[in-house]
């Protein structure tokens, strides 16, 4: 038996995306830049999940560059603007929120250490404190990069406020929204968000790993808003060079149409199996002491437990010892088992954050899965505590 509540940290690819990966490996293996017909399937390939993307952002403008994923996309949208202009580099000024994914903090501390200033706005409690927003909004931000959903808490954060704030007070300033957890769960569109660059991955949609596309505003391409990182044969618009991962693109654009066409199902399915959870968990004796952080509006997938006195790491390997899968802090910080920063900036102390799990569902759970992974965790709690 194995169940897996890991859907955040990344979800099985659909039947669509696979067949569609192997029919565009098969028989659209040329190069996409080829100016032979070969190349023209392949490129058609591209030119049809591009129109994908857009749509399922609710958008016919701005431009889709793909990545290899998240990652590479937050890197672009952060480097990207940081460099884009030499004024920048003498006090360009970057606000993020508290508990931000790695792969927009490690971009950030590199350019706190070249000389950029960099403000970390507080999210206690899982919302952005806007007050200190509004403090921290000079005239001289060039980039406001924050995630929609956080991956650990599942906080949705009001970037349509954020983006209202600052497009009043920053002339130069370009909101990016790291739209990873949120794509195709919330809404996600640069008019309802404000957003200049949005950020999605194709993992955590059924697709495939490796894969992902940042958006970028028309006024920001036309404004020379963004520099490429990464050079050479001008792939993307140049915007990112190196030949297009066909496959992996064909079968993104299928699950973008899967999990299009299911949303609202996937949606509330998700929320039941939620709520199942944190009604177990209140009404569990032996799960008295388990806290669930809460933030006041939540995504849809994603649980965070606080354990009593029993660490994330002994639990989580308790559970997968019985085929049980969730995460302690963020699976995409690699092997590390340092204190999540995402869960001291929620407002945990560090005792309780190393205490806590994440539990985030997929369209493939059920309540089944539920009820054992309560049930696992009533005797964990249990046991763990006993022998501690
Ligand atoms: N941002 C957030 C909020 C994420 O949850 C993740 C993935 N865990 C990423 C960025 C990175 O995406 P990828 O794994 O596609 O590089």
């Amino acid at each position: 038996m194995s169940i897996y509540l890991d859907n955040s940290a990344t979800t099985p690819m659909c039947e669509e995306a696979l067949s569609a990966y192997l029919h565009a490996a098969k028989t659209a293996w040329g190069n996409p830049s080829s100016r032979h017909l070969m190349g023209k399937e392949a490129e058609d390939i591209l030119k049809t999940t591009r129109a994908k993307v857009l749509s399922s952002l609710g958008t016919r403008e701005g431009t889709v560059i793909f990545t290899a994923g998240g990652t590479e996309a937050n890197n672009l949208a952060i480097f990207g603007r940081a460099y884009a202009k030499p004024r920048y580099r003498r006090g360009g000024k970057i606000l993020t929120t508290a508990g931000e994914h790695s792969s927009v903090t490690e971009c950030l501390s590199a350019l706190r250490a070249e000389g950029f200033e960099v403000v970390e706005i507080p999210t206690a409690g899982g919302s952005i404190d806007m007050a200190t927003l509004e403090k921290e909004l000079t005239p001289n931000v060039i980039l406001l990069t924050m995630m929609l959903v956080n991956n650990e808490t599942g906080a949705v954060y009001d970037l349509a406020a954020v983006s209202r704030l600052a497009k009043q007070k920053c002339p130069d300033a370009c909101l990016h929204a790291d739209a990873t957890q949120a794509y195709l769960k919330l809404p996600v569109s640069p008019r309802a968000l404000g957003a200049d660059m949005i950020t999605v991955s194709a993992h955590k949609i059924e697709g495939p790993k490796g894969v992902g596309a940042l958006w970028v505003s028309p006024a920001v391409i036309k404004n020379r808003g963004i520099v490429a990182r990464e050079l050479g044969g001008g792939q993307e618009g140049g915007w990112r060079s190196g030949t297009e991962n066909v496959p992996a693109i064909a079968a993104f654009g299928a699950a973008i149409d899967k999990q299009t066409a299911d949303r609202a199902d996937r949606v509330s399915h998700m929320l039941r199996l939620r709520q199942r959870l944190l009604d177990g968990v209140a009404s569990i004796p032996a799960l008295a002491e388990v806290k669930c952080n809460l933030p006041p509006v939540c995504a849809p997938h994603i649980v965070s437990i606080t354990l009593p006195r029993i660490k994330s790491e002994t639990m989580l390997h308790f559970l997968s010892a019985r085929g049980i899968f969730v995460s302690s802090g963020s699976a995409c910080s690699s092997h590390d088992t340092h204190t999540s920063p995402a869960m001291i900036a929620f407002g945990l102390s560090q005792a309780e954050a190393d205490s806590t799990l994440r539990v985030s569902f997929g369209i493939q759970n059920t309540d089944a899965d539920v009820d054992a992974f309560l049930s696992a965790l009533s005797e964990g709690v249990g046991s763990l505590i006993r022998f501690r």
